[in-house]
């Protein structure tokens, strides 16, 4: 069973000829409205993939909270621990796209910020009863360090993908079997420029020295590379158009979880992870272009 901690957000997407000045009012745009924020997402790319998945969030008692809220059971997420909050709004990012694909992006996290240690303390026997745990840092950093306790308490394994990236503490970091950093978020937590394999693999090192036992890092189309108790790999991405990077990311997470739980090794459960991700590059959205199981083919 696999546990998403994580935030949940409604995306407002308005497209339209420009970006407006501050002030300035652009009219005939088109707007889109999608599921979003990183818990959600890969916690939907896990159950898309077929893995069984209970998500821990926080949303509003709101119009957009109960949307997000049915559109994440269509994927056969188990929704029951989603906390509804009525002293929040849903998490929302309003955002604006021009015809070249230039945005701007403003994030009110509302009841993402209200997920707090004492919701993870009350959600104990839910940690107790999983066996993959998955989080990210949309929601605040004492949360997860609550998180990481208890997965720690309980023996289970706890992966982070750092993102947004923040300073992180030592006891936290020795406490997760993986970190998953994009190029940008181990650059920022190890302070080596990651741009290679060679430089990933000092930054590797680094993380591996600070106490987590594994560490993935993603290098977009370059693939990613894998340091730890199975000791190291690169692996390439497939080859594809790409179309829209967004929450590729979160689609590899998500997938490398579900193949971690049905007990693969790593370098099984990266390549599920790169041809999901691959997948959902080619077409628009997050979790609107995740891939279903039957569409990955390994
Ligand atoms: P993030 O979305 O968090 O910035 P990355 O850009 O590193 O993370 O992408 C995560 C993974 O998604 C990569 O390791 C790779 O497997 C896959 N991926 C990303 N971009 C592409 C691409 N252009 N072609 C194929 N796979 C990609």
């Amino acid at each position: 069973k696999i546990l998403v901690v994580g935030s949940s957000n409604t995306d407002l997407v308005l497209r339209s000829s420009k970006l407006p000045k501050p002030g300035e009012t652009v009219t005939g745009g088109q707007f889109f409205q999608f599921q979003g924020g990183k818990g959600a997402n890969q916690a939907v790319a896990a159950a898309k993939l077929g893995g069984q998945v209970s998500f821990l969030a926080k949303v509003g008692d709101d119009a957009f909270g109960k949307q997000a809220l049915a559109e994440y059971q269509t994927y056969g997420l188990d929704t029951k621990h989603v906390i509804i909050d009525s002293t929040a709004a849903t998490g929302v990012a309003l955002i604006l796209v021009d015809e070249n694909g230039e945005n701007s992006i403003s994030v009110a996290s509302g009841a993402n910020a209200n997920l707090l240690p004492e919701d993870i303390l009350a959600a104990e026997e839910l940690i107790r009863s999983s066996d993959l745990i998955l989080a990210q840092l949309e929601t605040p950093l004492s949360t997860i360090e609550a998180l990481s306790d208890l997965a720690f308490k309980h023996q289970k394994k706890m992966i982070l993908n750092p993102a947004p990236v923040m300073d992180l503490p030592q006891k936290l970091l020795q406490k997760l079997y993986f970190i998953t950093p994009n190029e940008h978020e181990a650059s920022y937590l190890t302070g080596e420029k990651v741009d290679s394999i060679d430089t990933a693999k000092r930054a590797a090192e680094i993380l591996i020295g600070q106490g987590v036992k594994n560490v993935l890092i993603t290098l977009g189309a370059s693939g990613s590379y894998y340091l730890g108790e199975e000791g190291e790999f690169h692996t390439p991405a497939p080859k594809v158009k790409a179309m829209d990077t967004t929450a590729a990311g979160d689609t590899f997470n998500g997938a490398f979880l579900v193949s971690l739980a049905e007990g693969k090794a790593f370098d099984e459960a990266i390549k599920f992870a790169s041809q999901a991700a691959a997948i959902s590059v080619t077409r628009m959205g997050a979790q609107v272009s995740q891939p279903f199981r039957k569409e990955v083919s390994i």
